[in-house]
């Protein structure tokens, strides 16, 4: 053998003997390769550079890390030790607009283009971080449809789900909420399961039975402490592409610019290898942004913002989709337990019921508005939204979200910073299915207020049509309202469109098909994939994060087992 097959056979040997390794001690929030950016060296060199230590991102990079050294860089901190992150209670104070114009905070808000304000994750775990925490995988269907394998599906959520999954404790309010949709219609009931089936069930929380919250990051201790370096407030700027020779005809992605807290420029590298790749996790809004900030994008776009073209990729952004979320707060005689999602009706329309307590959700949607756009309000209203506002006030809030959605829209760029939010526009209920769905959700939820069920948490004398009517008068939206407003509706279609919301389920922005291939892979370069919420078409489930997971670590498990299989063609042909 000559000295290129010796170190083809040691490459081979270390990535088994990482893959068969199985000593990873290191546990949240103790990771000893988990530090601010402002350590990291000018220029290093990985394996697998992952930007965004989202979601998905950390899946990700905990998975690579069984087989190769791994490089993970995430713009905001760490969310350990944060009460905001940790409590359920610290739900709507994580995005309450106090945390906007800080760096620092764990959640960005951005408004749509439509009117509709949003939040987020600037985080290490990303959007579990800042979410309801409701975890459900996705249907089979949508499994089928997507094309990934069923086994390896399953095997990846079950890894997820060793770590930061749990039963929820479904205490008075959401016991009623439960026995209420099943009232209502929406059957069988399911019981407890993390599967996507038509009828009520109790789903997941990775909100464990002390009420903590346990986010994407602690998948982390899964990760090879000796393979892994996470960098926090390392804020990615750009993507470098080698251009000349052999890869002028398809740029090759080969390392990345990074800023870490105090403005700092490093450079990350991938080493020399075929196999060693860029990947970008980080979400619906930051892919499609960095993409473009690297040169990928619609060549017009592109140009007006004085951006270097490296491929003219119109699709870049395109596809972008929201899940309109439509709620009503129901005031409660008796006191209701601080609970996020628990219970879920799944319709066989289309439309998914969950529901919330004490006044935490509520106040995150309300505190996301500026104070003078509540004092605008009806004067009839005031004193019931300074009421929800207060805190003082016992209230569930029963919300739907419709499947999909059909409508969609885009995403530009505002500016050439990163750390700015892009322009982005959902065209909520633009195409009228979602609006059919919309009201189908809507009767539902009456249903389920006036069930015998759901009595003890409503005033019997509050009629449906007054808690409506109040929904329509919160400041729930920035939305263009009717040039002659009274503060009424007359259909449950214009209710849908005058109180519309988000779940915060957005996707799309480089979807498969459009911007990336099966594989995940950038179409029309090389050595760049995505793998994140920004390649759906459809939110998958009732709610997204089990499978956004989910798809970081079956990514992972690919990309390594093409590594492998890769190493060892290298071999047996040398
Ligand atoms: C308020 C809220 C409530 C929700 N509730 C639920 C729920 O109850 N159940 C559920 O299933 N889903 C819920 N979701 C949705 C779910 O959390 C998201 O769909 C999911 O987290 C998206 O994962 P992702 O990996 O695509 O992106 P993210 O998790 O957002 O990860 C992207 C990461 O990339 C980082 N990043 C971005 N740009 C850069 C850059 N330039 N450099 C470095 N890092 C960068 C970000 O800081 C972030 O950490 C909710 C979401 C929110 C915001």
């Amino acid at each position: 053998m000559d000295l290129g097959s010796w170190r083809i056979v040691l490459s081979l040997f270390g990535v088994i003997s990482l893959l068969f390794s199985t000593c990873y001690c290191d546990k949240a929030p103790n990771y000893s390769f988990m530090k601010e950016a402002t350590f990291a060296p000018q220029v290093s060199y990985y394996d697998y550079i992952i930007i965004g230590g989202g979601t998905a991102g950390c899946a990700l990079a905990a998975t690579l890390s069984e087989g190769a050294h791994v490089l993970l860089l995430e713009r905001g901190g760490a969310p350990y030790g944060k009460k905001v992150v940790e409590e359920m209670s610290g739900f709507g104070a994580n995005l309450s607009e106090d945390d906007v114009h800080n760096n620092n905070s764990t959640a960005q808000q951005f408004v749509s283009e439509d009117g509709v304000v949003s939040s987020r994750a600037r985080v290490l775990g990303g959007g579990s971080a800042v979410n309801a925490g409701f975890y459900s995988r996705a249907g089979t269907d949508y499994v089928a449809k997507v094309g990934w394998s069923g086994s390896l599906v399953n095997e990846s959520y079950a890894w997820i789900e060793k770590k930061v999954a749990f039963k929820p404790p479904m205490l008075q309010f959401q016991s009623a909420f439960r026995d209420g949709l099943v009232e209502a219609g929406v059957k069988p009931y399911n019981g407890f399961t993390y599967d996507h089936i038509v009828g009520t069930k109790i789903g997941g929380s990775i909100f464990d039975h002390n009420g903590k919250r346990h986010t994407a990051a602690d998948l982390l201790e899964y990760a090879n402490p000796n393979t892994t370096v996470v960098y926090l407030f390392a804020t990615v700027h750009k993507i470098m592409f080698r251009t000349k020779g052999q890869y002028s005809q398809k740029p090759r992605a080969h390392g990345v610019i990074f800023r870490d807290s105090k403005g700092i420029k490093h450079k990350a590298y991938v080493k020399a290898g075929e196999m060693n790749e860029i990947i970008l996790s980080a979400g619906a809004l930051g892919s499609p942004q960095l993409l473009m900030l690297s040169g990928i994008g619609p060549k017009a776009h592109l140009k007006e913002l004085g951006l270097e073209l490296l491929v003219d990729q119109p699709m870049v952004g395109q596809g972008m989709t929201d899940n309109p979320m439509n709620a009503v707060m129901i005031p409660s005689p008796n006191p209701v337990e601080v609970s996020l999602i628990q219970a879920v009706g799944i319709t066989e329309f289309g439309s998914y019921i969950e529901a919330a307590s004490g006044t935490n959700f509520a106040n995150s949607i309300i505190h996301l508005m500026p104070t003078s756009y509540k004092t605008s309000q009806p004067t009839s209203n005031q004193e019931y939204i300074n009421k929800v506002a207060s805190e003082k006030l016992y209230a569930g809030l029963i919300l739907e979200k419709i499947i999909g959605p059909i409508s969609s829209g885009h995403l530009l760029l505002k500016t050439k910073n990163p750390s700015d939010n892009p322009s982005v526009t959902f065209n909520y209920f633009k195409e009228k299915e979602d609006l059919t769905r919309c009201v189908k959700g809507m009767e539902t939820i009456i249903k389920v207020i006036k069930s015998k069920s759901f009595s003890k948490f409503r005033y019997s004398e509050l009629t449906i049509e007054s808690l409506l009517t109040t929904m329509v008068n919160l400041p729930l939206n920035r939305c263009p309202r009717p040039a002659n407003d009274t503060g009424l509706f007359t259909t449950l279609e214009q209710f849908c469109k005058q109180t519309v919301m988000t779940i915060w389920h957005y996707h799309g922005g480089c979807q498969v098909g459009r911007v990336v291939d099966k594989n995940y892979k950038v179409y029309n370069v090389s050595g760049l994939r995505v793998v994140d919420g920004s390649t759906f078409y459809a939110s998958p489930g009732t709610n997204p994060q089990a499978t956004v997971m989910m798809l970081g670590r079956y990514m992972g498990r690919r990309i390594l087992q093409s590594r492998t299989a890769a190493l060892k063609k290298k071999s047996f042909k040398d």
